[in-house]
């Protein structure tokens, strides 16, 4: 009989270099951790990889050998002790994080990875520098359930990353028809960014349920392209990213807003108006002395300026996070939490918020008239953020009986195609004369 072949299954799953285990691993281990997760939790799939270049290709093995070593214990040493770190292939690894409280999670963590590896940069010996990085991340439940699938969904949205601008991407279903069309519409939004023609901030009204009166308005942005398609805002700001242009498009913003308010004063509307931020924004330092900067150049006052910030990314507790909300508040600004209820920070977070504003999601807004559930969770959001001194405004208001509901609940404030969606300012400044205005 011949002997059996020698198959040692845990050695085969470690790589030798490194001493990780190897992507096998990942894909046994997976559905378990999904498994064992905890409830309402998420949990994050990184794909990180060195994107090589000429110097790094002319190494020889043994040099690759200890930047690869040198690799994996600073990941090891940037992720908590309840992640685990696994290596793909000679350039790429692979992170399992558990119990996310939320979907911006990854993203942070992408961005610490990149950082603290960039600082091993002086250390690899003969590699005078780190070649670029590249990183892309999936979430379990949000894009799946199969192990394999999230594996891929991470490591295509890090391809993406690889080939583009910005190094660092979550998986959304959209890039796997990137092509073409896609190629298009980038080079008509750096256009479109760079002359200043096409991009819009369309205003929607925020209303005082009691009153009638406009009080507000919910600064949006739109986009036409030249074929007529009007792009969805996530894509057009995905797009930017990708472009790597997001200050461009937060100078454009801070030029474009103050000069909205002063048309609207002129017009004798004193209103409050919400700009929104993204998640990538509260991670920039310069920001709050941008904002500080085109308040002074315009002459009008921080009270003028609300600024949206969306639970998920709030409730990261990132010290760069907290500093730059803070540094904003320092300003005069005022902050909003926005599609409150739909993270994971429950009530108890908003006490520990800088904010004087909860927006409660259109989600729980359009199921007060039908679920108890709905009805239950904005009466509470409302009786604590009351109790804070927050305002309250309800989003995605559509009908009278929704309005009436929410009245009965003791919200204040609204906006939503009840009232009107957002418009161009022309037609905002007609709209609000119509309504009688008056200031917040
Ligand atoms: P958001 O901040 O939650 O904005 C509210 C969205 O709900 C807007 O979608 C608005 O048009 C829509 N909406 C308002 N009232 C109703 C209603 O009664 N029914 C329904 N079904 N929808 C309503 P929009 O303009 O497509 O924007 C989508 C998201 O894109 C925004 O969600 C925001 O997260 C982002 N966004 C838009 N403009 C900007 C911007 O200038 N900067 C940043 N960072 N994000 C932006
Ligand atoms: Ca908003
Ligand atoms: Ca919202």
């Amino acid at each position: 009989m011949r002997p059996r072949p020698f198959v040692n299954r845990q050695r085969d799953r470690i790589d030798q270099t490194t001493g990780l285990p190897l992507l096998a691993s990942a894909l046994a281990d997976l559905p378990k951790m999904i498994r064992e997760n905890a409830a309402e939790r998420q949990l994050g799939i990184i794909s990180l990889a060195i994107v090589p270049d000429p110097q790094l290709l002319r190494q020889s093995t043994d040099a690759i050998h200890k930047l690869r070593i040198l690799a994996s214990r600073q990941i090891l040493a940037t992720v908590r002790p309840q992640d685990r770190v696994y290596t793909v292939n000679q350039e790429e690894w692979l992170i399992i994080q558990p119990n996310l409280i939320s979907s911006a999670a990854p993203m942070l963590a992408m961005i610490r990875l990149r950082d603290s590896l960039m600082a091993i940069s002086g250390q690899t010996g003969s590699i005078s520098h780190l070649p670029r990085l590249a990183l892309g991340a999936a979430i379990w439940p949000d894009h799946g359930d199969d192990a394999l699938f999230l594996v891929q969904s991470a490591r295509i949205a890090r391809l993406l990353a690889a080939q583009g601008s910005p190094d660092i991407r979550t998986y959304q279903p959209s890039m796997e028809s990137e092509g073409e069309n896609e190629h298009g519409l980038l080079a008509e939004l750096r256009q479109a960014l760079s002359d200043n023609h096409g991009l819009a901030l369309y205003l929607q009204p925020q209303v005082d349920i009691v009153s009638g009166r406009c009080i507000g308005a919910e600064a949006l942005l739109r986009w036409q392209r030249s074929n007529g398609e009007w792009v969805a805002p996530p894509r057009i700001l995905e797009a930017i990213d990708r472009l790597g242009e997001r200050q461009t498009f937060n100078r454009w913003l801070l030029h474009q807003a103050p000069q909205i308010q002063k048309q609207l004063v002129e017009q004798g509307i004193d209103i409050v108006l919400s700009l929104n931020l993204s998640a990538n924004d509260l991670l920039d330092v310069e920001l709050p002395d941008m904002i500080g900067q085109a308040l002074a150049t315009w002459d009008l006052p921080p009270q003028k300026f609300l600024l949206e910030i969306t639970e998920t990314m709030m409730i990261e507790e990132s010290w760069q996070v907290m500093d730059v909300l803070n540094r904003l508040r320092q300003l005069g600004l005022r902050l909003s939490i926005d599609d409150f209820g739909t993270g994971y920070a429950g009530m108890g977070y908003l006490q520990r918020l800088p904010v004087q504003e909860v927006k409660i999601d259109q989600v729980f807004v359009r199921q007060v008239v039908d679920s108890d559930k709905a009805r239950e969770i904005i009466a509470s959001v409302i009786q604590l953020a009351s109790k804070l001194g927050m305002t309250i405004v309800a989003e995605g208001v559509e009908t009278k009986e929704t309005l009436d509901e929410l009245q009965a609940l003791g919200c204040r404030f609204a906006q939503g195609y009840l009232f009107s969606p957002a418009l161009a300012l022309p037609d905002f400044i007609i709209w609000c004369k119509a309504n009688l205005t008056s200031g917040k």
